[in-house]
């Protein structure tokens, strides 16, 4: 069931989704050349602590066997998603994925982002514009009146005629009491299909994109997505909110 929103629960979305910027904006500073994952894992908990937020991540899926043990994800170069922070020492030339989730006063925001560690090669550069791009391209069709599969199929299109290809297995999808919500949003899709868009509903729109084969497998950590070629990936995130007209995005770092 797809939940819209009243003003008041969107006024605390937007606040979780603040809290979540505001780290992927710290990110930009604290991710170089020497600094490990579990390091960014720890400031990114103190800050969403010190904004009154609740890590989201951490402990997810409740009564899982292998609940997720960080507070963010770091994915590095081949890593699609779901990456565990740990002693791994970022170096020249790698690209990661963070992806950043908190709750404030019991409703969530979700975001995240692909940075270069210092210089990347030309490959990674253009690999995280497309996925940025596709983004973007994505949510302009988070209209309402528009439908799920718009947002699929602008995606898809933006990723697939530069000659990179979007994930089959994981999506984007609903947000707001639960951090994941109806409707799943897909990277591929058919234009005019799937639920219909309203205003309230807020959606975390995701874009996973490979520069080689779409497939994908699981490491024995039970978490972290690569894909079976090995082939560099990248991932961007925002949470939005549908409304007549453009949607607003809740999650914008600074530009
Ligand atoms: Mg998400």
């Amino acid at each position: 069931m797809i939940h819209i929103k009243s003003a008041s629960e969107v006024k605390k979305i937007r606040q979780a989704c603040r809290i979540v910027a505001e780290v992927l904006e710290r990110m930009r500073d604290w991710v170089a050349p020497g600094v490990t994952t579990v390091e960014l894992n720890q400031k990114a908990e103190a800050l969403i602590l010190r904004r009154g937020g609740i890590p989201s991540f951490k402990g997810y899926p409740p009564g899982s066997p292998y609940p997720f043990p960080a507070v963010i994800c770091t994915s590095v170069n081949e890593e699609l998603v779901h990456g565990i922070p740990g002693p791994r020492v970022l170096k020249e030339g790698d690209i990661i994925s963070i992806d950043v989730g908190a709750i404030y006063d019991g409703y969530h925001g979700d975001a995240g982002i692909t940075l270069p560690v210092g210089e990347v090669s030309e490959e990674a550069r253009r690999l995280l514009e497309v996925t940025e791009g596709a983004l973007y391209a994505g949510i302009a069709q988070a209209r309402a009146g528009n439908r799920v599969g718009d947002i699929s199929a602008a995606i898809q299109n933006f990723v697939e005629s530069r000659g990179y290809n979007v994930v089959r297995e994981y999506t984007g999808h609903g947000i707001g009491r639960q951090m994941h919500e109806d409707p799943q949003i897909p990277n591929h899709g058919e234009p005019g299909r799937g639920p219909l868009l309203r205003p309230g509903m807020t959606l975390a729109i995701e874009t996973m994109v490979l520069a080689g084969d779409w497939r994908v497998r699981t490491l024995e950590n039970h978490w972290t997505v690569v894909p079976v070629d090995g082939k560099l990936t990248a991932y961007f995130e925002h949470t939005v909110l549908v409304r007549d007209g453009e949607a607003e995005i809740l999650t914008r770092w600074g530009e």
